[in-house]
């Protein structure tokens, strides 16, 4: 028998904001201690002409890093039967099938983190990025990868992708990102051993291969502001953001 406290559902409280610079996730602060530093990259939030200090969310959301959902209880109901299937480890649901569908049910940003990237599954986040913002750090791709990246980036604008390449970047093997993590809106999870590759979704379906969904949305910003942001700002020093409104 399951069980369900149905007091959960007052308590429902998702991550609002991203960072601008490391993009980690951001609960609603508590008016005694409104965030005006990163707790994740430490970058500060100055204020500017058109944002005082204790406006980091309006400035956020007007720069297209806030997180709001048209209706939150749908959506989190169709993450949720994702993890429901996936978790029942059936053959006519198996993890490829469970990130597929995840990709395809994101409202506001796909993030991940994966050593190999298959042909299919950028195809997927291509077409995934024409609506939604996807963010993804990738090593260890195939060479065919370099020219699609760097010379077709026109062709999937929103799909934003730091390459860790032991050849091309000088990065020795230690510095290479190694950990698996995808992040649907801030509210799923999926982690553990498998890459975003054919071969190990496929090897996780038959127990050769291991990834886990994570469905407590503290523990998928915990997971997410350890294992992605801290990698996607490594390469910036900015140490202060001043809140203006950024012309485009
Ligand atoms: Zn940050």
């Amino acid at each position: 028998m399951t069980s369900f406290d149905i007091g959960t559902l007052l308590n429902f409280n998702p991550p609002i904001a991203l960072c601008l610079k490391c993009k980690a996730l951001w609960f609603k602060s508590t008016s005694s201690e409104r965030i005006s530093r990163c707790p994740v990259c430490g970058v500060i939030y100055r204020p500017g002409d058109t944002y005082s200090y204790w406006q980091p969310y309006k400035f956020l959301t007007n720069e297209g890093h806030g997180i709001a959902f048209e209706n939150p209880v749908a959506h989190g109901q169709r993450l949720a039967a994702i993890a429901y299937n996936f978790n029942k480890r059936s053959i006519d649901y198996p993890p490829m099938r469970a990130i597929l569908e995840s990709i395809s049910a994101a409202r506001q940003f796909v993030h991940f983190t994966t050593f190999g990237l298959s042909h299919a599954l950028f195809g997927a986040l291509k077409l995934k990025a024409q609506t939604t913002t996807i963010r993804g750090i990738a090593a260890n791709l195939h060479s065919d990868f370099a020219r699609e990246i760097s010379d077709y980036r026109n062709e999937a604008p929103r799909l934003e992708l730091k390459v860790y390449e032991r050849n091309n970047t000088g990065n020795d093997s230690g510095n290479i990102p190694h950990q698996k993590l995808i992040v649907i809106d801030g509210l799923l999870a999926f982690k553990g051993a498998a890459n975003m590759t054919n071969e190990g979704l496929r090897k996780a379906a038959v127990g050769r291969d291991h990834i886990e969904v994570v469905t407590n949305i503290e523990e998928v910003v915990t997971l997410h502001n350890k294992l992605f942001s801290p990698i996607w700002s490594e390469s910036s020093d900015q140490k202060t953001i001043v809140m203006d409104d950024i012309p485009f």
